[in-house]
C-alpha cells in the first residue's frame, strides 16, 4: 500500500479569486524546501499531495509543517477508487492498527462514486466488525477514527491529522521591512507578519564599538531561525554610531530615546522604499517601556506616514514569550548582549514627549546627511536556510 502526504490548505480556500496564486506560492515554497529530496508534488484546487519514500515521511512532514497557508497535514494510504480495492485495504490497515473502539467517516468528494458518504461509512464499519475480532463502534469518542476521502482516481485513508500553522503563504501580501533588534519581541513580530503573508527583509541598527560583534551575530542567528518560514532573508545592518553619538552629545537626555527612535524610523522608511517594501514591521508593545506609551509612539511615528504594523502591540509580555518559545527564538533572544537602545540609556526617559520639543532638539544636528551616509554605507547580508540541515 502506498503512503502519501496529503496537504489541506488553510484559510485561503475561502478567498476564491486568489486561490490559484495562494496554491502556487505554497507549491513553490514546498519545491524549494524539498529540493534535496526525491519527491513528487501534485497540486489541485483543494489538495496537495507529496509522494515520498516511506522512510522520509516524518522528516518531510516536519519540514512542510513550517509553510504558512497549510491548515492540516495528513499521512494517508493511497488506494484506487474502487470499492473492493478500498475494502481490502481498509481491512489490512485496521488489522495493523491498535484499537478497541472505532468510527468511520467518509468524505465522498467524487459524487460519481455510487455509494453515499453515510452509507459507505456504515458499510466499512460493518466490514471491520465482521472481519476483525473484539472491535466495537463508538461514534462519540472512538480510539480510532478512520477517515476515507474518496476522490476521482484515488481514495485516501487516514487517521491522524497534524496541525499546520495556518495563515497565508509568505509573499502573497507583498514585502515588509522588519526592525529587528536582538530582543524577544521583534522576532515574534516578524513571525506574525510572515504568517499574514508578508515576505520580510530585516533592518538592524548597531553602534560599534558600543555594541559588540556578538550582538550582531545574535541578530543573524535570529534571522536564520526566521528563515524556517521564508528560506532566505536580506538583513540590512545600519551603523548607527555617528547618529547616536551626536544625539548623546547634543540632546536633552530625557529625549534621547525618542529622537533616536525617530531616526530609526526615518532610516527604515528610506530603506523600505528603496527595497520596494510596503510596510514597516516592529516589535513595539503598548506601554512596555517609556518609548512605547501611546504618546511616545505618536511622536516617534510622526516622522513618517507609511503604514507600520506592530503585531505584538496588544500582547502581554508573557504571551509574546510563549510564541518566542514556540518558534525557537527565545533562547537566542535572551542571550545577554547589549542593544543600541540600551547603551547611553538615560535615567529618566520622557514618558509623554512633546512633538515640538523633539523637533527642536533634533534640529541642532544635521541628521539628514548622517542618515544618508548610514544608509549608503550599510552592510547587506543575505541569510539563507540550510536545506541540508534543517534546524527545527
Ligand atoms: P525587542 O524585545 O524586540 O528588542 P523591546 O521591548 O526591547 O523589543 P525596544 O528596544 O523599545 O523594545 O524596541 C522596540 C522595537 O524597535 C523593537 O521591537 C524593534 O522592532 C525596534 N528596535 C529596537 N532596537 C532596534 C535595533 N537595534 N535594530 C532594529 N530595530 C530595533
Ligand atoms: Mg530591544
Amino acid at each position: 500500500m502506498e503512503k502519501i502526504i496529503l496537504i489541506k490548505y488553510g484559510e485561503l480556500t475561502t478567498k476564491k479569486a486568489n486561490r490559484n496564486l495562494f496554491i502556487s506560492k505554497i507549491y513553490e515554497q514546498m519545491k524549494d524546501l524539498l529540493v534535496n529530496y526525491d519527491v513528487k508534488i501534485i497540486k489541485n484546487r483543494v489538495r496537495m499531495f507529496i509522494e515520498v519514500k516511506d522512510n522520509e515521511i516524518d522528516e518531510i512532514v516536519n519540514i512542510v509543517k513550517n509553510i504558512f497557508g497549510i491548515h492540516r497535514i495528513v499521512i494517508a494510504y493511497k488506494v484506487k477508487t474502487d470499492i473492493s480495492e478500498i475494502e481490502s485495504n481498509v481491512l489490512n490497515i485496521a488489522s495493523n492498527t491498535d484499537f478497541n473502539t472505532f468510527k468511520v467517516e467518509t468524505d465522498r468528494a467524487d459524487k460519481s462514486f455510487p455509494i453515499s458518504s453515510m452509507d459507505f461509512s456504515k458499510r466499512i464499519g460493518g466490514l471491520i466488525l465482521k472481519n476483525i475480532e473484539g472491535k466495537t463502534v463508538d461514534v462519540h469518542n472512538p480510539d480510532y477514527l478512520m477517515k476515507i476521502e474518496i476522490r476521482e482516481d484515488y481514495t485516501y485513508i487516514y487517521s491522524k491529522e497534524i496541525e499546520g500553522l495556518g495563515g497565508y503563504p509568505v509573499g502573497i501580501a507583498g514585502k515588509g521591512l522588519l526592525m529587528l533588534s536582538g530582543g524577544i519581541d521583534s522576532p515574534v513580530a516578524g513571525y506574525m507578519a510572515m504568517k499574514r503573508g508578508i515576505k520580510l527583509e530585516c533592518i538592524y541598527f548597531e553602534s560599534p564599538p558600543h555594541t559588540s560583534p556578538a550582538a550582531k551575530e545574535k541578530v543573524k542567528k535570529l534571522v536564520s531561525i526566521l528563515n524556517n518560514y521564508q528560506s532566505s532573508i536580506k538583513l540590512h545592518v545600519i551603523n548607527f554610531t555617528e547618529i547616536q553619538e551626536a544625539i548623546y552629545k547634543n540632546m536633552n537626555p530625557e529625549y534621547m530615546i525618542t529622537i533616536m527612535r525617530r531616526m530609526m524610523y526615518r532610516i527604515s522608511e528610506k530603506v523600505m522604499r528603496e527595497r520596494n517594501c510596503l510596510v514597516l514591521v516592529n516589535g513595539e508593545s503598548v506601554g512596555q517601556v517609556a518609548s512605547q506609551t501611546l504618546t511616545s509612539m505618536q511622536v516617534i511615528n510622526s516622522v513618517t506616514n507609511i503604514p507600520v504594523i506592530r503585531p505584538v502591540a496588544c500582547l502581554d509580555k508573557l504571551e509574546i514569550i510563549d510564541i518566542a518559545k514556540k518558534i525557537n527564538t527565545y533562547e537566542t533572544s535572551i542571550l545577554p548582549y547589549e542593544d543600541c537602545c540600551t547603551i547611553f540609556l538615560p535615567k529618566h526617559p520622557v514618558i509623554n514627549p512633546k512633538i515640538d520639543k523633539a523637533i527642536e532638539y533634533e534640529s541642532c544636528i544635521d541628521y539628514e546627511e548622517m542618515i544618508n551616509r548610514a544608509i549608503k554605507n550599510r552592510e547587506v547580508i543575505n541569510i539563507e536556510l540550510n536545506k541540508k540541515e534543517f534546524n527545527f
